[in-house]
């Protein structure tokens, strides 16, 4: 457990902890004495589900966090799964004859469709609409919901087969569906497992990367009735054959859309099992989603876009199916459906335009690399951030794309070691970023008043030598450890030095 994550984690007390168990136990207390204090009414077993709802999002990001970072199991089984996917990248990189060119030429492409991404959207929009496809603007998620609902009751729509998409788990589509009795199956055989353990995605590509394959076993057990011991090709034959039927019976299919191609009036959709083409291609009807930041201006970008894709999302040189959908099936066309839409959703992503500092972080193409490298990623996990995107990016659009009160802890969750910026697909500056959130919370007021009195007092005293030269190392450990008590909640003592730092350049300088 590495200092450098020393916004969560308690680090002294965890020293003490040598098991599972034990961690759970002594972690819950903490936890337990910690939130008490603030809600006191709240009872402890509805902490540790996956379900809690705590009130206040920050409360239950620590708490989450928390216990996840004691979890060896879970971080036994993460390191396992990112130590594959770090094994093959470098390999998928040769593949690029300057792959740091490649990316700054991918940045400079997404900067050109976010700078004219009205212009880039009406394009594709009358591209797409010339052959038959439906475009509808969706300004937020509700909606994008009533659209799709209407779509369903005008189709007279019992099931869906729906392929991954972050966009339908950001608008929460699944549970609306359930909600109007409508059947939505997870086809991407990870989102399958998921749903069939009703949670969210773990990870923005690999949703169920928490999972061992004696778990996804288990779990096919326990919801499938499977034997215990099927193998992981065993698992993913009976997937399979439970989601067939569904294909042939859906009257609607459900996708995301990795690219909207501006010049061509298409999307692409990247993806490793074929689920996609067969959700879109099986039922007559089909709808897309997508946020409309994933624009890129012409079809001849996939040249770049798709391998960096697949390189930063998976280690492959390129992902096994690339499908480019552009409209409904045609005359004299053998199969496709009868009816396409494309929703295009704001939900938040115009505040991102407007704002000139965090619109960099638009130009992301959810490869997840930011993820897997970092450090609080790693031990906290994907559940713990409570939203769609986790991870560095999603701790830097999530205040942004909801409300930066609610969210800005997300921002603070990072060791700003720049990790994530290094490994950024598109280059976007991601540490530099959160800063930006951070500082934007501080500039709308959102500091508490120990803070505020904590920075006045420290520029005061940096600004003075006398005052810096003040008081001794007993005095300012106390100070610091036991007056300011935020600082040692979740981090080991400081400890000052003995002499000041003008004492010491004195000696330096004899
Ligand atoms: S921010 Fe960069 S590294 Fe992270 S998911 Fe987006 S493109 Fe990939």
């Amino acid at each position: 457990m590495g200092n450098s994550c020393c916004c969560i984690f308690i680090k002294p007390k965890l020293d003490r902890i040598s098991t599972v168990q034990e961690c759970d136990a002594t972690m819950l207390s903490i936890v337990r004495q910690a939130y008490y204090q603030k809600a006191g009414h709240k009872k402890l077993q509805t902490l540790v589900t996956d379900n809690i709802d705590m009130g206040d999002t920050s409360e239950s990001f620590i708490a989450k966090s928390t216990l996840k970072a004691n979890d060896l199991e879970h971080r036994r089984k993460i390191n396992f799964n990112i130590g594959k996917y770090n094994a093959v990248v470098p390999i998928g990189k040769q593949q690029f004859n300057n792959v740091g060119l490649a990316r700054e030429r991918a940045k400079n492409l997404k900067w050109k469709a976010i700078e004219a991404l009205d212009e880039y959207l009406q394009e594709f929009e009358a591209a797409f609409t010339k052959r038959g496809g439906k475009v509808i603007w969706a300004e937020d998620a509700k909606q994008a919901l009533d659209e799709i609902l209407a779509i369903c009751k005008e189709k007279n729509c019992k099931s869906i087969v729906k392929s991954k998409s972050m966009v339908t788990e950001e608008i929460k589509l699944n549970h609306f569906l359930e909600e109007n009795k409508i059947e939505s199956v997870e086809t991407d055989l990870g989102e399958y497992i998921q749903q069939l353990d009703n949670e969210p995605p773990y990870h923005i590509v690999t949703p169920a990367m928490h999972k061992s394959k004696e778990d996804v076993a288990k779990l096919f057990h326990e919801k499938l009735n499977t034997d215990i011991n099927l193998t992981p090709q065993e698992l993913t034959l009976v997937a399979r054959e439970k989601l067939r039927e569904k294909y042939t019976k859906a009257e609607i299919g459900i996708t995301g859309a990795n690219f909207i191609i501006a010049d061509t009036g298409a999307i692409a959709v990247t993806e490793n099992e074929g689920n996609a083409r067969l959700s879109c291609a099986f039922p007559k009807t089909h709808i897309a989603i997508t946020g409309i930041e994933k624009v890129i201006p012409s079809l001849t970008d996939l040249n770049l876009f798709w391998p960096l894709l697949s390189t930063y999302g998976t280690g492959q040189q390129l992902t096994v199916y690339n499908t480019i959908i552009a409209g409904p099936k045609q005359s004299g066309e053998a199969d496709g459906p009868e009816e396409m839409y494309v929703i295009l959703l704001d939900n938040g992503r115009t505040n991102i335009l407007a704002n000139e500092k965090s619109r960099e972080s638009l130009y992301c193409i959810r490869c997840g690399a930011c993820l897997n490298a970092c450090p609080v990623y790693k031990n906290i996990g994907g559940h713990s951030y409570e939203a769609t995107y986790s991870g560095p990016i999603g701790a830097v659009i999530t205040p942004q794309l909801q409300n930066l009160g609610e969210w800005k802890h997300l921002s603070y969750a990072s060791s700003l070691c720049g990790n994530c910026t290094e490994v950024c697909a598109v280059k976007i500056n991601l540490h530099e970023l959160l800063l930006e959130n951070r500082h934007e919370a501080v500039e709308e007021g959102d500091a508490t008043w120990q803070e505020k009195i904590a920075w006045k007092v420290w520029k005061q005293s940096s600004l003075s030598r006398k005052m810096m030269n003040l008081g001794n190392r007993k005095i300012k450990n106390w100070m610091v450890n036991k007056v300011f008590k935020g600082w040692t909640a979740h981090r080991a003592d400081l400890d000052f030095s003995s002499k000041t730092f003008n004492e010491l350049w004195k000696e330096k300088k004899k």
